[in-house]
């Protein structure tokens, strides 16, 4: 399933700020490492329609455009056009990267001020360059946790598994001149607060409007059951911490009644969500 020839959800959240979700395409992911330490018997149930042959869920690219009168920011990357043959099989990757789908969607790639990934991974930021090299959004700055960077080129072998190295070094010094540390309001009613847990310099990203605020928890806030604070994924390298900033981030947007968008759901990524015993619940709307 792809969905992603055109806007498929916008909203005006007041103040003259909107934004709207852009599908960059799909990938697989192995199922198992997506539920981390959850055993299969309480999360088989949910998956049981889209599981594939090969024990892999579908996961969405999703990316957000956000417009305000402040300019024009650009929320992911996802994995872009530079991924070889082979990976992209390998990876189950389907459908447009980010400068086709915000094309098709009527955004020009060229309007973009400011580009912010929660992290790193290659599934957030591998769209800065096209094929050619050149970057893909030449007016912008990219926003990004200075430890991210830090990390992303780090030695250690888990580290050079999650992380295309290779390209990250690519966009290196562009990436270092918008780098950013703690919580920084990015232009009027566009902040990011670091939260770590999936990786160590790994931010949210809030956007306040006059009426609405919108929250994009990055990779702490994948698929509907993430709201859980205790499901981690596997590919958390500080679970701890995850379950901690979950918890608390996740009780601000359920308390304050803010949309979410998920950051791999394909079919139902915007919701809001409750408290709900020791957890919260997703609500898609
Ligand atoms: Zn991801």
């Amino acid at each position: 399933m792809t969905t992603n020839d055109a806007v498929d959800w916008s909203v005006d959240l007041g103040g003259g700020s909107r934004a709207a979700l852009i599908q960059a395409g799909t990938f697989r992911s192995d199922a198992g490492a997506l539920f981390g330490p959850v055993p299969r018997l309480l999360w088989d149930r949910l998956v049981t329609d889209e599981i594939d042959n090969d024990n892999r869920l579908l996961q969405a690219l999703n990316c957000l455009l956000v417009e305000t009168p402040a300019g024009r920011v650009l929320i992911e990357t996802g994995i872009g056009e530079r991924l070889p043959e082979k990976v992209v099989a390998m990876r189950g990757y389907e459908g447009k990267p980010i400068v086709a789908a915000m094309e098709a969607a009527g955004f020009e790639p060229g309007s973009v001020d400011l580009v912010v990934m929660s992290h790193l991974h290659f599934d957030h930021a591998g769209g800065l360059l096209r094929s050619d090299g050149s970057k893909a959004f030449p007016r912008a700055r990219i926003v990004a946790q200075r430890g991210e960077w830090e990390i992303a080129l780090d030695d250690n072998s888990r580290i050079v598994a999650s992380y295309d190295q290779p390209e990250l070094r690519l966009v290196r010094e562009w990436g270092s001149d918008g780098a950013v540390e703690g919580e920084v309001e990015l232009v009027p009613g566009v902040s990011v607060i670091p939260t770590g847990g999936h990786s160590k310099g790994h931010q949210a990203i809030l956007v306040r409007g006059a009426d609405e605020t919108l929250a994009f928890f990055g990779d702490l806030g994948m698929r509907p059951w993430s709201a859980n604070p205790r499901w981690v994924t596997a590919f958390d390298d500080f679970p701890l911490d995850s379950v901690e900033v979950k918890g608390e981030l996740f009780g601000r947007a359920a308390d304050e009644g803010w949309l979410i968008v998920l950051s791999h759901e394909p079919v139902m990524p915007i919701g809001r969500l409750s408290s709900d015993r020791d957890r919260f619940r997703f609500d898609p709307v």
